[in-house]
């Protein structure tokens, strides 16, 4: 089954985080990958090793791109997006995972970090036996068309457009 979390809304990768959470408690086992994200920490990356053995989560990315000052050129976020896409592919194909979350894939595809043209050849060939989300804004319309399960997060209200800074534990 292939899942979408895409929209200008808060909520898609911890909708990820929270399904993961779930297929946990029912003994699967699961892997999430996240495109773009680099060094900057957030709340999930330790909380994995306090869950137990089934879930890792590995960040692929070397940071936001193009923006805060970003101190990379635009190939070497291409060539992270590529290692990190060749993790996913591994990682899928090992069949050691019942839950594989590729987490900001949309927006590393927007982004045309990585060609989606491979990707979506891959997915349709590869979801069966398998659960994959992939989270990010301005998921493409191919992803939409062959996913099982897709859920827009609309924007409403965000403490950021009221200057407020994000917060510890529940933006990172
Ligand atoms: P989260 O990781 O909290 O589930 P997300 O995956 O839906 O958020 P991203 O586009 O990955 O959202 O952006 C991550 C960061 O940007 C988070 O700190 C989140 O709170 C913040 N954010 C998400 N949506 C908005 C928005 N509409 N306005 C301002 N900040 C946002
Ligand atoms: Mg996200």
């Amino acid at each position: 089954m292939i899942i979408v979390f895409t929209g200008n809304g808060k909520g898609k990768t911890t909708a990820a985080l929270g399904t993961a959470l779930r297929s946990i408690g029912n003994g699967k086992k699961v892997k999430m990958i996240q495109f773009i994200k680099g060094p900057f920490k957030s709340g999930e990356d330790s909380s994995w090793q306090k869950l137990s053995s089934n879930f890792e989560l590995i960040k692929g990315g070397i940071g936001f791109v193009g923006i805060l000052n970003d101190p990379h050129s635009f190939s070497d976020h291409k060539k992270a997006a590529d290692n990190t896409w060749e993790l996913c592919k591994k990682t899928i194909k090992s069949r050691k995972y019942n839950l594989v979350i590729m987490d900001e894939i949309n927006a590393a595809m927007d982004l045309k970090l990585i060609d989606d043209q491979e990707i979506k050849e891959f997915l349709q060939q590869s979801s069966e036996n398998i659960d994959i989300i992939c989270t990010g804004r301005n998921a493409p319309k191919w992803l939409i068309d062959i996913a099982d399960l897709v859920t827009e997060m609309k924007d409403v209200k965000h403490p950021f457009n009221a200057g407020k800074q994000a917060k510890r534990g529940i933006e990172f």
